[in-house]
């Protein structure tokens, strides 16, 4: 490739990139933003560990935390989970095998997005 072949080459390159950047320029423009800005202004966002789209301000992750894992597991947004048993035996409600077969098995045909594991499986099999 010759010297003039090269600088032609080097200088669509410049034209491309200025193109390039007259477009960002003019979208950033188009949306209000300021490219200087945007490089400071995601200091204090985090990113969600169950779904990498997700960014929001890190004070607000916590809670967002707990609504995305248990719609990553099939829940609504609006459903939460009940804590474990306290450890008083002489309080806690006792479910037998088949009972507890019955309450899912309702709970997964209401809802079939809904993951329960290895039950799951019997569920689809029966
Ligand atoms: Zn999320």
């Amino acid at each position: 490739m010759s010297i003039e072949e090269r600088l032609n080459y080097i200088n669509g390159v410049q034209d491309f990139i200025n193109c390039t950047s007259s477009k960002i320029q003019d979208t950033l423009s188009a949306l209000g933003w300021n490219a200087s800005e945007l490089k400071y202004t995601d200091v204090n966002n985090a990113q969600c560990p169950f779904d990498r789209g997700h960014w929001m301000p890190s004070e607000k992750l916590p809670a967002h935390i707990e609504i995305c894992a248990l719609k990553k597991e099939g829940y609504s947004g609006s459903e939460t989970l009940l804590p474990p048993s306290c450890g008083n035996e002489k309080y806690a409600i006792k479910i037998d095998s088949e009972t507890r077969k019955q309450v899912l098995r309702s709970a997964f045909s209401a809802n079939p997005r809904l993951k329960l594991g290895s039950f799951q499986l019997s569920l689809l099999i029966l």
